[in-house]
């Protein structure tokens, strides 16, 4: 299946990296495409116990704003680092969030745009592996 690049996306995730990331707490911004169509956009909140990822704080946001759906997220890197993929956790998270959903991912001069089972094959199924799937 051939998913198309959202480049409205790649441009509000660049420009919020641009506008609003700031030294170390702040190096990375996401944005993603509510299945509403709308975009909604975060940044990162590093913290060396374990920060959210960009990608996390825009789960939490999108939520705060109604949006519990998303269809298609990306993550730009500050200082025009350009694109980059999720990273393991928020790959694991993502695909349980939205295991529909497409990634953008790099590089900057020639996105993919790919499912996120795609990212993370073979995955652990938090669905299938909880403690209400034994009990039924
Ligand atoms: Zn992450």
């Amino acid at each position: 299946m051939t998913r198309r690049i959202d480049h409205e996306l790649v441009t509000a995730a660049t420009r919020t990296a641009q506008r609003y990331c700031r030294g170390d707490n702040h190096s990375v911004a996401a944005a993603a495409r509510t299945h509403g169509g709308r975009i909604v956009t975060a940044v990162n909140a590093y913290h060396f116990t374990g920060g959210p990822c960009a990608e996390l704080v825009l789960i939490g946001t999108a939520a705060s704003q109604g949006d519990y759906d998303l269809s298609t997220m990306v993550a730009v890197a500050d200082q025009d680092r350009g694109i980059i993929p999720p990273c393991g956790r928020c790959r694991q998270v993502l695909f349980d969030y939205f295991p529909a959903l497409t990634v953008i991912v790099g590089p900057t001069t020639a996105p993919r745009a790919v499912s996120i089972a795609e990212l993370l094959p073979d995955t652990y199924v938090w669905a299938e592996h909880g403690a209400d799937a034994d009990r039924c």
